[in-house]
């Protein structure tokens, strides 16, 4: 500790303090995270995670780590100093201006290679949202805060164990469904459709309301100036079952992007990249490319895209877990019996039972509960009063998502 001075605080959160540092052997700034480590001695390790999977990191768009060490009762994380602060802080410096176009892609462009990155080493994120992206003075694209990351070596253990931040969290994870890299893709969309509205694209001043839109999949359209691209990245990423949304890499084998990764990539990094993105292309064909002026999802093809999402994302079922709540587990064996409904492809029989199960389960109930502000203690209404406030960005940390999975299925059972 004695080789850095704290020039200041960066930021406080329930974890501890962010500082700037300066390292007098090298004369550079760093950020430090100073994180006070449990007592318990597995919820000790548990916060190790964060240095360990920072560490193993190593690309221009994720916080590159330097150091982690403990002292008196901390742990401390040396890393990369983003001296321009973090998407959610220039999003509202817009004011409502919308961002051009072109500065969009050129972000959206280095956070997906940044996802990409991860989940190439089988780190899920988990805490996707614009307030993890930071950025530097020249225009570089950071993905930080590790904190709940986990790599997915034995995917079931995480199965329940979700955290992250409301207005990010996916359907499957309101749905007690298994989560994988998919679920990321999601909250990456999220942050694609901030930047281009300056909004969350999923906002509701209840939990009944949010988790209905975020389940039904229903937010506004994009200003209609922005291109084919960018309303139809938003319609797969914001695909409902998350097989169908497109992994890291089928977004960025997508030619708008693919051209724009030459300028964020190191050159040694660029040709290695590009043959990664062919053979990404070749194995999906030509799907990936728009036909026809079809806005976002009108398309003939999207059918076709979707199928291959899917197979791709297949590749990853492995890391997969499987623990579903048994109410939910067993409302679905329910519908299994009572027939089939949305798409009727036959040879996914899982997709179908998937949509089957959102139309039913959460959406239905949910639509016919009585106000869900009703059923809350006076510390779940807190939290809700809090929410309700601006917009709650800056007043929810990573939220405990099982905590408002047990309020649902107190709901279940308080209409069923
Ligand atoms: P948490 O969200 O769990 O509190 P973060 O890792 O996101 O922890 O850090 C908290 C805040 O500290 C961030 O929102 C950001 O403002 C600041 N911060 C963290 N890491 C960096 C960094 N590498 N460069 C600049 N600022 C940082
Ligand atoms: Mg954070």
């Amino acid at each position: 500790m004695e080789e850095y001075k704290v020039l200041k605080v960066l930021g406080e959160g329930s974890f501890g303090r962010a500082l700037l540092v300066h390292h007098r052997i090298s004369d550079q700034k760093y950020a430090m995270k100073e994180i006070r480590l449990p007592m318990s001695s597995s919820d000790a390790e548990n916060s190790r995670k964060e240095a360990i999977l920072l560490a193993k990191m190593k690309h221009p768009n994720i916080v590159a780590y330097k150091d982690s060490f403990e002292a008196d009762g901390h742990l401390y994380i040396v890393m990369e100093y983003c001296d321009d602060g973090d998407l959610m802080q220039k999003i509202k410096h817009q004011r409502g201006k919308l961002f051009p176009e072109d500065t969009i892609l050129h972000w959206f462009v280095q956070m997906c290679l940044g996802v990409k990155h991860i989940h190439d080493k089988r780190v899920l994120h988990r805490d996707i949202k614009s307030k993890n992206v930071f950025l530097t003075q020249n225009g570089k694209i950071k993905l930080g805060d590790f904190g709940s990351a986990r790599l997915l070596a034995h995917p079931v253990s995480y199965a329940c164990t979700y955290v992250g931040t409301p207005y990010y969290v996916p359907p499957e994870i309101w749905e007690s469904m298994p989560y994988n890299n998919k679920s990321d893709i999601w909250s990456l969309g999220c942050i694609l459709y901030e930047l281009c509205t300056l909004r969350h694209p999923f906002q509701a001043n209840s939990w009944k309301h949010l988790i209905l839109k975020i389940c039904k999949g229903s937010y506004n359209p994009l200003p209609s100036h922005y291109s084919y691209e960018l309303h139809y990245l938003i319609k797969q990423m914001f695909k409902r079952n998350p097989k169908n949304r497109p992994s890291a890499s089928t977004i960025l084998a997508r030619g708008c992007l693919t051209k724009l990764i030459k300028n964020c990539l190191p050159s040694e990094m660029t040709a290695e990249f590009e043959q990664v993105l062919k053979e990404t292309k070749k194995r999906e064909g030509n799907a990936a490319r728009p036909k026809g002026n079809a806005v976002a999802g009108g398309s003939s093809n999207s059918k076709k895209e979707n199928r291959q999402s899917e197979e791709e994302s297949s590749k990853h079922r492995p890391l997969e877990g499987k623990n579903i709540t048994k109410d939910l587990r067993e409302s679905t064996k329910e519908q299994r019996k009572s027939g089939e409904e949305g798409t009727t492809d036959l040879s996914h029989p899982h997709r179908k039972q998937w949509e089957k199960r959102i139309s039913s389960t959460v959406v239905d109930v949910l639509e016919n509960a009585s106000l869900l502000s009703s059923s809350f203690t006076s510390e779940e209404t807190k939290r809700v009063r809090l929410w309700n406030s601006f917009d709650g960005r800056m007043q929810l940390p990573v939220f405990q998502v099982q905590h408002v999975r047990s309020v649902l299925l107190r709901l279940l059972s308080f209409n069923v």
